[in-house]
This record gives C-alpha cells, sequence and structure tokens, in this order.
C-alpha cells in the first residue's frame, strides 16, 4: 500500500515509521527540506534505540528506511496514496487548506485522514467535495510505542471508509477503538476527566499530589498516575483542552484556579522544570509548594 504522511513532525514522523515497518511505502512530507530531514533522522534514531534494545534487527531497519522517502511536494507525495494521513498543526485552517489541497491530487478513493486530538472531524471533512472518504486516525505520542489508534467516524465518513481505515491500523499492528466525531473522542476526554478531578484534589487538600499519583498507580493499576502525567503532558496543553471541552460539554471540565495559576506562572510540567512536581534532567525529584491555596 502507498501512504502519504503530511508532516514530519512529532507525530507524523511517527506514523512515517510505523506505516514503513509493517510493509508501506511512505513519502512523508513537510513544508522544508530541513524538516524533512530532521522527521527521518528521528526514525533513524528510533530505530536505531529499537536495535539496541533489540526490538528492532538490522535487516528490518534497513528494510523500513528503503521503503521511507521524504519530500516538500504535496502533489508527488499523495498522487498515488492508497491513505493520506495529515498530522499538520492543529489548526482548523490549516487542515481545511491541507484536506483540499490533497483531494485536488488523488484519486477518488483516497482515504484522507486526519490526526487532529481535538478538532472536529466532521468540520474537517466539510472541506473535501467527497467527505465520505475522510476519517479520523488519532495516533498517540510517542506513536512507535504506543498501541492505541482512535478511529474517530465524522458525520460524513462512508462505512467503506472506517473499514479501510480498521484494516490499515490492524495492518500495522496496532489496535483501533471506534469513535463518533465528539469534543475529546473517548481518550482525552476520559483522561482529561481524572486529571481535572485530582487536581480539584489537590487544591482542596484531599491528599498531597504523590498520594493520589499512588493511589490510582497501586489502586488501580495505572502506569502513570494523573498529577504527573499532567506535568508530563504539560499544563498549558491540559488547560487548552479544558478550556475547550468546557465550551463543549459543560462546566465540569472547568479548569480549577491551581492550574490556571501554575500555567500563569509558568509551571508548564516537566517541560518547564516544575508543575505540580519539581523536575531535574526528566525525572521527579519532588513536590512544588505551591498548591494553589494561597
Ligand atoms: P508538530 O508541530 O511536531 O509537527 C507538525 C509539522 O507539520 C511541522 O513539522 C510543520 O512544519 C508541518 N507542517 C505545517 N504545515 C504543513 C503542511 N501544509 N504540509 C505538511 N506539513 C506541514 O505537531 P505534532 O505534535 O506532530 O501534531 C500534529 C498533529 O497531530 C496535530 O493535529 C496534533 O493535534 C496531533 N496530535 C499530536 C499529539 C502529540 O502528542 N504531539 C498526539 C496526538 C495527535
Amino acid at each position: 500500500m502507498q501512504v502519504a504522511v503530511l508532516g514530519a513532525g512529532t507525530m507524523g514522523h511517527g506514523i512515517a515509521q510505523v506505516s514503513a515497518m509493517a510493509g508501506h511505502d511512505v513519502q512523508v512530507r513537510d513544508i522544508d527540506e530541513e524538516l524533512v530531514a530532521d522527521g527521518l533522522t528521528a526514525i533513524e534514531s528510533n530505530l536505531e534505540e529499537g536495535i539496541e534494545r533489540d526490538k528492532v534487527t538490522q535487516n528490518e531497519a534497513d528494510a523500513t528506511l528503503d521503503r521511507l522517502s521524504g519530500t516538500t511536494s504535496l502533489e508527488s507525495a499523495v498522487t498515488d496514496a492508497d491513505i493520506v494521513i495529515e498530522a499538520v498543526p492543529e489548526e482548523m485552517g490549516v487542515k481545511h487548506d491541507t484536506v483540499t489541497d490533497v483531494e485536488s491530487h488523488v484519486a477518488p478513493d483516497t482515504i484522507i485522514a486526519s490526526n487532529t486530538s481535538s478538532l472536529s472531524l466532521t468540520e474537517i471533512a466539510s472541506a473535501l467535495d467527497h467527505p465520505s472518504r475522510a476519517v479520523g486516525l488519532h495516533f498517540f505520542n510517542p506513536v512507535h510505542i504506543m498501541k492505541l489508534v482512535e478511529i474517530v467516524t465524522a458525520e460524513q465518513s462512508s462505512d467503506e471508509t472506517v473499514e479501510r481505515a480498521r484494516q490499515f491500523v490492524e495492518g500495522i499492528e496496532k489496535t483501533p477503538i471506534e469513535v463518533m466525531d465528539s469534543p475529546g473522542f473517548a481518550s482525552s476526554r476520559l483522561g482529561v476527566a481524572l486529571g481535572v478531578e485530582s487536581m480539584r484534589m489537590v487544591e482542596q487538600g484531599v491528599a498531597s499530589p504523590e498520594d493520589i499519583d499512588t493511589a490510582m498507580e497501586l489502586g488501580y493499576n495505572h502506569p502513570l498516575g494523573p498529577i504527573e502525567l499532567g506535568d508530563v503532558v504539560g499544563l498549558d496543553v491540559r488547560l487548552d483542552i479544558l478550556e475547550y471541552l468546557r465550551k463543549e460539554l459543560g462546566e465540569r471540565f472547568k479548569p480549577p484556579q491551581i492550574l490556571k495559576r501554575k500555567v500563569r506562572a509558568g509551571k508548564l510540567g516537566k517541560k518547564s522544570g516544575e508543575g505540580f512536581y519539581i523536575w531535574e534532567d526528566g525525572e521527579v525529584v519532588g513536590t512544588s509548594g505551591d498548591w494553589g491555596d494561597s
């Protein structure tokens, strides 16, 4: 199968990698040569790490790289594609321009998939002349490790498109779930619900961040507690999603003050060195003293 991936960033390079590892010919497109090269380099280093960890053989890595090529030309990336997966920035205008451009170059039965993590698939599909070919394929970061892909069905997605998308996902050894196009899909809506309640509990002094995280790690077998996960994802990202879900789904997603205060103070979690925890070299080394109670 011919796969085109648009955007060679965090998600695009990972989607290109897992598609090529599964035996598909993959073209990855970004807007300039350097970004394309960065994406391909990131794939090479993932594969090298895989070899070091005995997860990938040298032959598999070589064959994967042989099946991959990069380009800045949208037309040459998508013209022969059976499926195009866009992983361009999360803005409706950019998504609309991208899928419209794609449709002008592809065959009538090419699937146009979006990796959007929050935008309405139905709205993205509305830019197409043949919107029944649109579907969401929501991968998780890092793509080469995370097994889940949410297949998001737009109002317009045909059953055939959804079935072909499911076969593609299973073929690249990911586990699909099917979700109706709705705010936060399944994963973000549930993940954020747990995250926001855990922050309210910290704010109310119910328990410390460590004890709340331990409750979910040992009591429910979560690999990471909800507070630490928020720090890893980024508190600014969490706040954006909450504001969107509040607008769409109501007050149960109202962002707590403690979260707003931390984001205003630049305490964004792991990436800034402090969130609910203190971070050094990517590891938790303490708990932030700022619990939002002043
Ligand atoms: P990113 O910024 O790392 O990468 C986006 C890339 O798209 C950039 O390299 C940019 O140059 C390129 N680009 C911009 N316009 C383009 C165009 N017209 N054609 C081709 N490339 C173009 O972003 P990302 O984190 O990979 O996110 C991409 C999409 O994936 C977004 O919709 C995002 O919501 C979604 N997503 C992200 C994550 C995550 O954890 N980062 C998880 C799931 C889904």
